[in-house]
């Protein structure tokens, strides 16, 4: 298994929700941004949805707030959420043209992306917003280097990413996280109300229990902890 390449200075991390990134590949973006790069995430919805018993108009702004401080502790500044309807996300051509124009703002040369089959690991079913976001954003890099097939953007210049690195079940590339386990731990510690609501397990065993399994070795690649991906290459 190779190394992802590193040779590029900013990457976007594109998600259906708020906690996607920090189970596990946060580590990832941790040690990017320690080799100075410079790492930015684009939500596609705030997890209004995602809290039982808190109305979505609380938890959306609460969940925005814990992924803005979880995005902070791994060293990412710049948070965007585009308010798309958590859990009723469809993959459509606004979607598309919304990742792509959201790709020529922030001029990515690796893009970031998680699981969007069928399955998140064999016997659970992955959740239709991840389907739906991984795939428009996957054709969304495409579209951002075109500039007719949605002209309404127009206001950014065409823009060609490299790579994108999907997390999930397939991992042809990989990067050791070994340094900066503790920092992906910290950071989905932030995302404190979701957690409680989803188990009464104490929150510091839970996070470190869910970053480590996400992390374990990787065949092939000599790392104790890290996090691998599907390596799509696009030329640019
Ligand atoms: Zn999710």
């Amino acid at each position: 298994m190779d190394q992802v390449p590193e040779d590029w200075q900013r990457g976007l991390v594109i998600v259906a929700h708020p906690d996607d990134i920090e189970y596990g590949a946060a580590a990832a973006v941790a040690r990017w941004t320690r080799q100075g790069k410079d790492v930015r995430y684009v939500l596609v919805t705030s997890g209004e949805a995602g809290i039982a018993g808190v109305r979505p108009a609380i938890a959306g702004p609460l969940r925005e707030a814990e992924e803005i401080a979880a995005a902070e502790v791994v060293g990412v500044r710049e948070v965007e959420f585009l308010g798309y309807p958590d859990g009723r996300v469809q993959e459509s051509l606004e979607l598309r043209r919304d990742l792509a124009a959201a790709i020529r703002r922030h001029q990515p040369e690796m893009v970031v992306l998680f699981n969007f089959g069928d399955t998140w690991v064999p016997g659970y079913a992955n959740s239709a917003d991840h389907r739906a976001v991984g795939r428009a954003a996957l054709d969304a890099i495409s579209d951002a280097g075109n500039e007719w097939i949605f002209p309404e953007i127009a206001e950014w210049k065409p823009w060609s990413a490299r790579w994108a690195a999907v997390v999930g079940p397939v991992a042809t590339h990989a990067v050791d996280v070994t340094e900066t386990l503790d920092q992906a731990v910290a950071s989905l510690a932030e995302h404190r109300r979701y957690l409680e609501a989803l188990s009464s397990e104490p929150l510091a065993d839970q996070v470190r229990a869910v970053v480590e399994r996400a992390t374990g070795p990787k065949d092939g690649f000599p790392a104790a902890h890290a996090v691998g991906f599907e390596l799509f290459y696009f030329g640019g």
